[in-house]
C-alpha cells in the first residue's frame, strides 16, 4: 500500500530542488548513466505518478525501457560541423558505455528502427535484461552517494521485487518541475558528454549537441492515420467537419509539452484547426470529447494500433493528459477553444472521467 501523505509545501518543495542542486553540482559523474536515470524517474512520474504526494513504486523494468528510449538515437555515430570524423559519442570516462555498446549492436540490426526492435521479443527482452543488469549494478544505488555521503533524498537503497519505492513527495516533485529538471539534467548531460577528451575529435564547431542527444525519436505518424480516420468516421476531431483531404495526425498534448508518441494522444484534424491550436492545450469541450473517446474506445483504439504495430499505452496517456492540464491550471496557461482561440480553462476539466485519478 503506497503511504497516504498530503503534497509536500512549498517549503519542502524547495528542498526537494536543492537537493536535486546539490546532486547535480557534487555528484561523481563517470558515466551518463545518473542522468539517464534522473530523467527516467521524472518521465515515470509523469507517466504513471499522481499529485497525491504518495510514494510510489517504479520497477527496474520501466526505467530500461526509458534508458533504451534516450540512448537509441545517441547511439549512432556523430560528427559535428567541421570534424574529421564521425563515430559514436562517448559516454563514460573509462571505456564506451556497455549499454551503449548493446543498443549499438542491436541498432545495426534493426537498421536504426526502435520500434523494430520492440516488435522483435526476444531481442528486446535480451536488451532489457542486460540494461536492466547494468542499471542495478551502477547507476541505481550510486546515485544518491554525495562525496562518500548518502543523501537518500528519492528512494531508500533497496531494490524490493526488482523496483524502488520513490519516497513521498517525490513523484509529486519530479511531476511538478518536470521541465525545470529535463532542463537541469540534459544541460548536465551535454557538458559532460563535451568534457570528455575522446569527444573531441568528434565535436568540431558543434552548435546543436543538445538536438543530438535529445530530440526524440519521432513514430511515423502516417501509420496511425487510417485508424483515427475510421474511428472518426472521416471528420475533423476539433470542428467536426468532414475531412476532405487526408486531415493531420495532431497530438493532442502537444509534443512540445511531453515528447511522447503514444497512440491514444493523436487525433485527425484539417490542417487548419491544427495550425490554428499550434503548441497548446485544447479548452474544456475539446478535452471532453478526448476522454470521451477514450473511455468509449480506448480499447479498441488500442487493438487497432496493435494491428498496424504502433505503440500505445492507454493508462499512460491519461496520466500524461492529466499531468498537462494540471501544469497549466496550477500555471494559469490559457488553452486554445475552436473559434474562441485563447481562453482560460475550465475547472470542470478535473472532473472529467479519466481525469479524476
Ligand atoms: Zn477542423
Amino acid at each position: 500500500m503506497p503511504s497516504r501523505m498530503p503534497a509536500p509545501c512549498s517549503d519542502e518543495q524547495v528542498k526537494f530542488l536543492l537537493q536535486l542542486q546539490t546532486l547535480l553540482a557534487q555528484g561523481g559523474f563517470v558515466a551518463t548513466y545518473k542522468f539517464a536515470l534522473l530523467l527516467a524517474l521524472a518521465d515515470i512520474s509523469v507517466e504513471k505518478g499522481d499529485d497525491s504526494g504518495a510514494s510510489m513504486r517504479v520497477s527496474i523494468e520501466a526505467i530500461a525501457e526509458k534508458f533504451v528510449d534516450y540512448y537509441w538515437r545517441q547511439a549512432m555515430p556523430y560528427q559535428g560541423l567541421g570534424a574529421k570524423k564521425a563515430a559514436v559519442l562517448r559516454q563514460n570516462t573509462d571505456r564506451q558505455a556497455a549499454i551503449i555498446r548493446a543498443i549499438e549492436e542491436i541498432r545495426s540490426r534493426c537498421e536504426g528502427s526502435l520500434p523494430r526492435a520492440r516488435n522483435d521479443r526476444r531481442t528486446w527482452q535480451s536488451l532489457l535484461a542486460k540494461v536492466k543488469r547494468t542499471i542495478k549494478e551502477q547507476p541505481l544505488l550510486k546515485l544518491q552517494t554525495i562525496g562518500g555521503r548518502q543523501l537518500e533524498f528519492l528512494y531508500a537503497n533497496t531494490v524490493v521485487a526488482d523496483a524502488i519505492e520513490l519516497k513521498p513527495g517525490v513523484a509529486f516533485c519530479l511531476r511538478r518541475y518536470h521541465e525545470l529538471i529535463q532542463d537541469l539534467v540534459r544541460g548536465a548531460w551535454v557538458r559532460f558528454v563535451r568534457g570528455l577528451r575522446e569527444n573531441q575529435p568528434l565535436l568540431g564547431q558543434t552548435v546543436d549537441l543538445d538536438e543530438f542527444l535529445f530530440g526524440s525519436e519521432r513514430a511515423d505518424l502516417s501509420v496511425a492515420r487510417p485508424v483515427l480516420l475510421d474511428f472518426q468516421e472521416g471528420r475533423c476531431f476539433y470542428c467536426e467537419g468532414v475531412l476532405q483531404s487526408r486531415g493531420e495526425v495532431d497530438h493532442f498534448v502537444p509534443w512540445s509539452l511531453y515528447p511522447v508518441d503514444l497512440g491514444h494522444n493523436f487525433v485527425l484534424a484539417h490542417a487548419s484547426c491544427n495550425a490554428a491550436k499550434k503548441d497548446r492545450l485544447a479548452a474544456y469541450e475539446h478535452l471532453h470529447r478526448w476522454c470521451d473517446r477514450n473511455v468509449e474506445q480506448g480499447k479498441e483504439l488500442g487493438a487497432a494500433f496493435d494491428e498496424v504495430g504502433f505503440l500505445h499505452d492507454l493508462q499512460a496517456s491519461w496520466r500524461v493528459t492529466s499531468w498537462a492540464y494540471g501544469q497549466a491550471a496550477a500555471a494559469g496557461v490559457h488553452v486554445w477553444a475552436r473559434g474562441g482561440g485563447s481562453v482560460s480553462l475550465d475547472p470542470r476539466w478535473r472532473g472529467l472521467q479519466g481525469m479524476r485519478l
